[in-house]
């Protein structure tokens, strides 16, 4: 498997610390607000690198935060006259059932900032015994120039950022002893949140929020890192210095960024007015949809969100979702066979369509064209169930076919009324019914299951049902 790495800046075979095993960690959401379109970027780019390392087989430790104290929130939640706190919980909520819509699952651990205050104290006291760091007035500091490879993964260089950052020291944190050097702990304000630390109360930093979570859940050392390509620098270059300052060991061994989504290719603010949630976009369309539309890129590239595009996103993934339902409905027809010789050699045919799916996947997790095998997919199906066939033939096609789509997170089986199984049992409960001589509740059962479109039918086999 290739992935491309944002510190060698280029694609290198994945190996992972501990064979079968990937821990990742994925930079989460500031909570003062509900979600923005392009944040749900890295989150369904992330959870489908998450998905297909399950397919093949590894276990996936997957660490991703909330950061829950932060300028934006507490300006947000002064504004509204409740607590910071109140105000991370409820967008972090909010967060959640986006995600769910999105179908992007649960981290392995989600972890907030603010309940990892005393591991963020344990890591800023070691980078001062070590002396990258030093305290000022209650603000600590930390010092790139002490850190050799302060650069690296953004590929800057620091006389080059020294000239950039000069003007830094005038507007403002004048006790620094360069204008590189970035706060890992400042002193509280009031009307903030903050604890006690060595150096008074106060906060974290944002950058030593994700090294010290990280280290937490996933060790010193960790597989892959993974953010928005805004996060290079600063965040993930601080990252970097904090954590191989503090731990002396290569802090994550593989970089991924994914690129901006751009609305109507222009960059999304609020000021130009193109600014959407997560939630006004679910309010036009499927989170199916969304995800579809997301993984129609490769990750690296930037994205264009537009409604023409969201559009025709749609309407392909309807072919999709079309297709399947045939294959259902072949399937239900279908009599109880087994797969014949020739149909085992039919099915072979489909083994290339995989292989196409994972060299796409393996190749720096190309999820255009892993879709587009996909759709070779949907045609084979919607060929095949032209002619009869058997039912083992059928289940494993659709079986197949769910798979693939697991891994891209997507399920096409779009289930109309209740599911079959609830039919059966309604079915089994209608035939004691009629057992009983309760013919009033066995035909109330009938007209029930009608109305949500299910046809029963007595045959002398035994009930069965087909959709009206
Ligand atoms: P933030 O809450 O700003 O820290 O962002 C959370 C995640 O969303 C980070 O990984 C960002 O890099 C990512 N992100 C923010 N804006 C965009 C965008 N327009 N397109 C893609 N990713 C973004
Ligand atoms: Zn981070």
């Amino acid at each position: 498997m290739q992935i491309y790495n944002t510190m060698s800046k280029k694609k290198e075979t994945f190996e992972p610390l501990v064979p079968g095993e990937v821990r990742m960690y994925v930079c989460g959401p500031t909570v003062y607000n509900y979600i923005h379109i392009g944040n749900a970027r890295p989150m369904i780019v992330f959870d489908t690198v998450r998905r297909y390392f399950e397919y093949k087989g590894m276990k996936v430790n997957y660490v991703s935060n909330f950061t829950d104290v932060d300028d934006k929130i507490i300006k947000e939640a002064n504004a509204q006259g409740i607590s910071s706190e109140e105000l991370a919980a409820h967008f972090i909520d909010e967060c959640k059932q986006d995600m769910e819509s999105l179908h992007v699952r649960p981290a392995s651990t989600h972890p907030l900032a603010t309940k990892e205050i005393p591991e963020m104290i344990e890591l800023i006291s070691t980078l001062i015994d070590k002396g990258y760091a030093y305290e000022k007035a209650g603000t600590v500091y930390f010092s790139p120039r002490k850190f050799t490879g302060y650069g690296k993964l953004s590929h800057k260089n620091l006389d080059d950022l020294r000239a950039g950052n000069r003007e830094l020291k005038v507007t403002g944190e004048a006790e620094k002893e360069d204008p590189l050097d970035f706060v890992l702990w400042k002193p509280e304000k009031p009307g903030e949140p903050s604890w006690d630390s060595p150096w008074g109360k106060g906060r974290p930093g944002w950058h030593t929020e994700c090294s010290a979570m990280a280290k937490k859940y996933l060790g010193d050392s960790i597989d892959i890192h993974a953010g928005g390509e805004d996060l290079i620098f600063p965040h993930h270059e601080n990252e970097i210095a904090q954590s191989e300052a503090a731990n002396g060991q290569e802090f994550a061994r593989y970089w991924m960024h994914n690129g901006f989504l751009n609305i109507d290719n222009k960059k999304m603010s609020k000021s130009l007015g193109n600014f959407f949630t997560v939630r006004d976009i679910l309010a036009q369309y499927d989170g199916q949809v969304v995800r579809f539309f997301m993984l129609g890129a490769q990750y690296r590239n930037p994205l264009n969100f537009s409604k023409d595009l969201m559009e025709a996103a749609k309407a392909s993934w309807q072919r999709i979702v079309t297709a399947r339902g045939a294959l259902e409905e072949a399937l239900r027809a279908a009599g109880e066979d087994s797969i014949s010789a020739d149909e085992e050699k039919l099915f072979a045919e489909t083994d290339a369509i995989v292989a196409d799916f994972e060299d796409s996947m393996e190749d720096d997790f190309n999820t255009a064209d892993a879709i587009a095998a996909i759709f070779e997919l949907v045609k084979f199906s919607n060929v095949a169930i032209k002619d009869q066939h058997s039912k083992s033939f059928l289940e494993k096609l659709a079986q197949r076919m769910d798979t693939l789509l697991d891994v891209m997170g997507l399920s096409a089986l779009v289930e109309e009324g209740p599911l079959s199984e609830e039919i059966e049992a309604l079915i089994e409960k209608r035939q004691q019914a009629r057992k009983a001589k309760d013919f009033s509740t066995a035909d109330k059962i009938r007209d029930d299951l009608l109305a949500q479109g299910i046809v029963l039918e007595d045959t002398r086999e035994g009930v069965k049902w087909h959709k009206a």
